[in-house]
């Protein structure tokens, strides 16, 4: 199996939509964001760990979340746990910039080292319950930890019209849910799609 393989299977079950996004997934190589003994795994529809309380996302997740975030161009994109990096590294492809932050100091190190030829990302170590207000405002912010509520401080750090996509819900079950900022006021939709992500610690 190959990388193209992957973004194939991701269009026929529907959740590639848009020639935009199966760009960005064609570029990046999610090989190269999976731990060494897990290699020939990267191309299967699966999560896999890649340390302790951290998995890289299943990339049908990462695919409908990356939909959903409607990233355009000129946009800068808050990420809230960066993991292996890889979820930043396609958002990177469709942007300007992509701020993401990470609590533990060891996937700080692994993200940066996936990253290095990723020039539109920066890696934060950080606690993402703050947001990240020195490069606020953000056009999109993505969660990809769980949390029970959106902290306010996110809604602050968005602009107007801007968008977060977030996995909202208890430790065992959550669904993505959708908020944009439209005058001041949040609109929240819930996007039908059930998950289990790891909890914001
Ligand atoms: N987006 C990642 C998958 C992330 S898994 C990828 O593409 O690989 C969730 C991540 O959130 C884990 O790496 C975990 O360490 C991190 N995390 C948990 N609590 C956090 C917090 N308070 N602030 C920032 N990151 C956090």
């Amino acid at each position: 199996m190959s990388n193209d393989d992957l973004v194939e299977n991701l269009i026929k079950i529907g959740c590639i939509k848009s020639d935009k996004v199966m760009n960005a997934f064609k570029k990046v190589d999610r090989k190269n964001f999976v731990p060494e003994k897990f290699r020939k795994l990267a191309y299967s529809d699966s999560p896999l760990p890649i340390g302790p309380g951290a998995t890289i996302s299943q990339p049908l997740t990462v695919a409908f979340m990356t939909e959903a975030l409607d990233v355009e161009k000129n946009n800068k994109v808050l990420e809230i746990g960066t993991g292996s990096g890889y979820q930043a590294a396609v958002l990177s492809k469709l942007c300007t910039k992509v701020v993401t932050i990470e609590v533990s100091p060891n996937l700080v190190k692994f993200a940066g080292k996936n990253l290095k030829n990723y020039k539109k990302v920066k890696v934060i170590e950080g606690d993402g319950f703050n947001g990240f207000e020195k490069e606020s405002p953000y056009d999109r912010i993505i969660s990809t930890a769980h949390v029970s509520e959106i902290p306010f401080i996110w809604f602050d750090q968005l602009k107007e019209n801007g968008k977060i996509v977030a996995p909202i819900g208890t430790k065992d079950y959550q669904r993505l849910v959708l908020f944009e900022k439209k005058k001041g006021k949040i609109i929240e939709a819930d996007l039908g799609f059930p998950c289990v992500f790891v909890p914001m610690k």
